[in-house]
């Protein structure tokens, strides 16, 4: 069967690569001149199944009033991008519900356990190099911070697969002795042995490679105008900068986009960009860092070694499809990481930081939407919020499974009657 997918992010690049696998013709669109250059670019590089408790946890009303007025709040609503968050900002409380939350957190660990075994069957069968860490992530948390409201939430997910230990600060410094200058600010960590990081574009265009030797063709610096339909149940072709292309199926992958492209088919997709920033900063062979990933629960920041760089992030901004890079913020990461690891600031030149920023295309209940759609021959892969690259091997195999053979498998979420129906039913 030829398939297009639209959009080479993460997301369609791994879908690309699971169709071509897979024995499809695959032509994959996207306006960039390379894959992965708009929200798969520097994102934090976490792969994170232990992540996968949506935003919306109950008591979302409550905290959100105090971060709204808090100055230093890492969440930021930008006034002109109000109306436009209107509809999708009710959904999103309406799913921040007891209930809900559990459904939608197992949802996100079955497709993030799925990408991660998927991500490491492919890694056994193909050299892979995006400067990946595999040695599990670590959150830390300060005395008076909220460790042992996270490790309920933790024995909850541990039902769902997710492993984790409790470390004591002792444990603590024998994973990471760089926090050995600040170790008296913490209670104590968890540590989760299962999650892995890596840069999520080095990964896209290793995975994209993938794909290219299995024969299929990235149609680059191609813009898709319009997704074309023959009828009300049919897809005829797609309008594209570069002429028309014609498939018998098609994927659309196009992250916050997708909305915008789907909206003439008639079609909801409910995802709002929520912007976020990153700082990563070349660390020039200096070797006194973090050897996996330490996201610090009390500044609310993260430090991900990549390589020979430490990339770093935070915040979540509503400001529709702005990604102006503010360098007040990546001077803000910069400080607060500082705090952590004080000895960073004599060995490494702190001007050499790069900001960036991107936006996270988000549902308002927290799974992605994958599955298919009115149309036969079109699908949906797209809406994985923060946790994309996580879930990208995992999303891709459920739209191969889908398109391949018309099935979903039985240890994931079934497109079909969970994501369609749960962000349709709201
Ligand atoms: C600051 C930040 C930190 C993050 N940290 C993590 C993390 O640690 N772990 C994690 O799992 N996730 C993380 N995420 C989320 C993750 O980056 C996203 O979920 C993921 O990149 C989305 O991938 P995608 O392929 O759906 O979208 P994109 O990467 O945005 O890809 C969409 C593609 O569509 C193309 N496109 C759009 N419109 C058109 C058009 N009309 N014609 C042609 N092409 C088009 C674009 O060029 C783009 O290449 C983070 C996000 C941000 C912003």
């Amino acid at each position: 069967m030829r398939v297009a997918v639209l959009g080479a992010g993460v997301v369609g690049s791994a879908t690309a690569y699971m169709l071509a696998k897979d024995g499809h013709d695959v032509v994959v669109v996207d306006r960039c001149n390379r894959p992965g250059m708009e929200t798969s670019f520097a994102n934090g590089g976490l792969m994170t199944p232990s992540d996968a408790s949506p935003w919306n946890s109950p008591g979302t009303v409550k905290r959100l009033g105090k971060m709204l007025f808090d100055s230093h709040s890492t969440l930021k609503i930008n006034p002109s991008a109000v109306p436009s968050i209107i509809g999708w900002g009710l959904k999103f409380l309406a799913n921040s519900t007891a209930g809900r939350h559990k459904e939608h957190t197992i949802a996100n660990i079955r497709i993030a356990s799925l990408s991660l075994s998927t991500l490491r069957n492919i890694r056994q069968n193909n050299t892979l190099n995006y400067d990946q860490t595999i040695r599990g992530t670590m959150r830390v948390f300060p005395r008076d911070g909220r460790m042992s409201e996270f490790v309920k939430m933790c024995r909850e997910m541990q039902e769902w697969g997710v492993k984790f230990e409790v470390l004591n600060p002792d444990q603590i410094l024998e994973k990471e002795p760089c926090l050995r200058d600040v170790i008296d600010r913490y209670v104590g960590a968890v540590f989760f042995p299962d999650d892995e990081s890596g840069d999520a574009h080095k990964f896209t265009n290793e995975i994209a490679r993938l794909a290219q030797n299995l024969g299929a063709h990235f149609m680059l610096n191609t813009t898709v105008h319009e997704i074309v339909k023959a009828s009300s149940t049919q897809i005829s072709y797609i309008r594209t900068s570069a002429g028309d292309v014609k498939a018998d199926a098609y994927v659309l992958s196009l992250g916050s986009y997708s909305p915008i492209l789907a909206r003439p088919l008639g079609i909801n997709v409910p995802i709002v960009p929520v912007k976020g920033y990153s700082v990563t900063l070349p660390l020039n062979g200096w070797k006194g860092g973090p050897t996996r990933p330490v996201m610090d629960d009390g500044y609310h920041a993260m430090m991900v070694p990549m390589g020979d760089r430490l990339r770093m992030g935070g915040k979540a901004e509503f400001a529709r499809y702005n990604t102006r890079v503010d360098p007040q913020e990546g001077r803000r990461v910069l400080t607060e990481i500082l705090k952590i690891l004080p000895a960073m600031a004599s060995h490494v030149d702190i001007n050499a930081a790069v900001n960036w920023s991107g936006l996270r295309p988000m549902t308002p209940g927290g799974p992605p939407m994958v599955g298919p759609t009115a149309y036969s021959n079109l699908f949906l892969n797209t809406g994985h919020g923060p946790l994309g690259w996580t879930m990208s091997c995992g999303s891709a195999v459920l739209t191969s499974e889908l398109i391949t053979h018309g099935r979903v498998l039985s240890n994931s979420v079934n497109p079909r009657d969970y994501a369609m129906k749960s962000h349709s039913s709201i």
